[in-house]
């Protein structure tokens, strides 16, 4: 006889899966051959620049790089996160104390809450958001109080309820963010520093998308702000900067506190990056700009082409400051994202992300990534047409 095999509370806490239905659905119409354009997919088209993978195949083919990795990381990949910190930002860092790798950012911040969070503490998790920040609060057994981000406040967090919100133990922020491509600014994040020191709670920003921009200033790290290492960490991967999803590799730095608990919690759950890809990663860190310039001027390209080719056909659309995303409002003779969604898959073999899916203040949204060509970008404005 088999056991009855029940998920934990735990699990069972977490909010329904929306992208399995649209997943699904999506590798339906693949498998009828189909011709899909999918601005579903929040990851770079592009593959990661040669110099990178050059690094990688040197140090994969070396045995002393096979062994379990240190749990820090190798002494010279922290140093190299610092030395692109203070080249960026003019940020210090200490990198034995205040940098830790992590195996891409996101289990760091779903595993941060188990580190700091006491059952039922409050969280403020913005929404909507990136799902991590309410998974890992519900893992840890915090009680997430959703922080709406909405239009009128430019997808920015309402101060004044935040300086109201006594009691809470962490807020996690995103800028550029996900998937409203909205922008923070110094003064902006300069409240928020104040109001976390007033209300001592921690911060953990999440700056994955800083280096994807367009006719604004450089995106700043929340350590530009005098005084917020007392208060915060922040996150940040080789993801979206050098094409790397795959690879895994990315970090959390700040005050030092707060990266040994997660330290420690990643201490006795994991065993490190693949040493050869921290190597890779050095290479990576280590380089000019200019292949994230060439990944801005492209994205920037694409952006104009989608948002002019919306326009032109009457859908009123903001364009990005940042990321790669484009959050359109729901055209009116939709009811749900969700309905949209489907008439856009079904009607005309376009992928899109209903804005449901990153929480219920998402709904009236559909968010699209620029991450297919010019091209592709102009098929898809021909596709809508008919559908609008
Ligand atoms: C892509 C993304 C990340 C980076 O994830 P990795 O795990 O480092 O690949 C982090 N935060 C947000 C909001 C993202 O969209």
């Amino acid at each position: 006889m088999s056991l009855n095999i029940d998920f934990s509370e735990r699990l069972k806490k977490l909010p329904p899966y929306l992208f399995v239905e649209i997943d699904r659905a999506k590798r339906e119409a693949k498998a009828q051959g189909r011709d899909i354009i999918d601005l579903g997919i929040g990851d770079p088209d592009l593959p990661t620049p040669n110099f990178i993978i050059e690094a990688l195949d040197k140090a994969a083919s070396l045995g002393e790089n096979h062994h379990y990795a240190l749990d820090a990381g190798l002494p010279r990949l922290r140093l190299a996160i610092a030395g692109w910190y203070k080249r960026r930002f003019n940020v210090d860092l200490n990198p034995d104390s205040e940098v830790q790798p992590l195996i891409g950012s996101k289990e760091g911040i779903a595993h941060l809450p188990l580190g700091i969070v006491n059952p039922k503490d409050k969280v403020l998790v913005p929404q909507p958001g990136y799902p991590p920040y309410l998974s890992g609060t519900i893992f840890a057994e915090g009680k997430p109080v959703i922080m709406p981000l909405k239009s009128k406040n430019n997808f920015l967090p309402d101060l004044a309820k935040m300086r109201e919100a006594k009691g809470v133990k962490l807020m996690f922020l995103n800028y550029p963010n996900n998937p409203t491509s909205a922008v923070a600014s110094r003064d902006f994040l300069k409240e928020v520093v104040s109001i976390a020191k007033e209300n001592e709670t921690i911060i953990a920003y999440d700056n994955a998308y800083s280096e994807i921009y367009f006719d604004i200033d450089k995106p700043p790290s929340i350590f530009e702000i005098e005084g917020a290492k007392d208060v915060a960490v922040e996150f940040h991967s080789l993801s979206k900067t050098f094409n790397m999803t795959g690879w895994r590799v990315g970090w959390v730095c700040g005050n030092s506190k707060v990266v040994a608990a997660l330290a420690k919690v990643k201490a006795n759950v994991d065993s490190g990056i693949f040493q050869a890809l921290q190597l890779a990663g050095i290479a990576a860190l280590e380089a000019d700009d200019s292949f994230p310039e060439q990944m801005r001027r492209m994205y920037h390209e694409r952006r104009d082409y989608l948002v002019n080719g919306l326009r032109n056909i009457g859908w009123k659309i903001d364009p990005p400051q940042a990321t790669f995303y484009v959050w359109a409002k729901l055209p009116k003779k939709f009811n749900s994202s969700m309905e949209a969604a489907k008439a856009f898959l079904d009607q005309s073999d376009i992928i899109l992300t209903p804005g449901v899916g990153f929480g219920q203040d998402g709904e009236g949204y559909l968010r699209m990534a620029l991450t297919v060509s010019k091209d592709r970008i102009n098929q898809a404005v021909d596709r809508i047409k008919k559908i609008l």
